[in-house]
């Protein structure tokens, strides 16, 4: 088997977040850091929409291309108001400090963007 197929070991983040020592680079990880170290932070995927085609592009098959939102991998409802109530349950779920914002571009889909933006998501 090779090292890359060996099952990860379960890292102990609440003993990382203390020392700041998961990571290499700088021993004051930023509050966002922490917060996705924890669990606690929402993975917003604003668009799947993206005029760039990179050859590394990390976004899956079914989600590029289509104007989908996904608060972590909750697909969110088409419906303006009802995904905000999904998304706000989704971060009631995870116990939410944060968000972070990606896609596709979310520059692709600027009005949803600043609208996720300027939400209180964490009421
Ligand atoms: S989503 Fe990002 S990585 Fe993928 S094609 Fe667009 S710019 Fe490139």
């Amino acid at each position: 088997m090779t090292k890359a197929l060996q099952p990860k070991t379960r890292v102990n983040t609440e003993n990382m977040v203390d020392t700041g020592k998961y990571s290499f680079c700088m021993g004051c990880p930023a509050e966002g850091c922490k917060s996705c170290v924890e669990g606690a932070k929402v993975v917003l995927f604003v668009t799947g929409l993206c005029p760039r085609r990179c050859f590394y592009c990390p976004v899956s098959e079914h989600k590029f291309g289509t104007d989908d939102v996904y608060a972590d991998e909750w697909k969110l409802s088409k419906d303006p108001a009802q995904a905000d109530q999904e998304l706000l349950e989704e971060c009631r779920l995870i116990e939410a400090k944060g968000a972070g914002i990606t896609g596709g571009d979310p520059l692709a889909t600027l009005a949803k963007t600043t609208h996720y933006i300027q939400y209180e998501i964490l009421r």
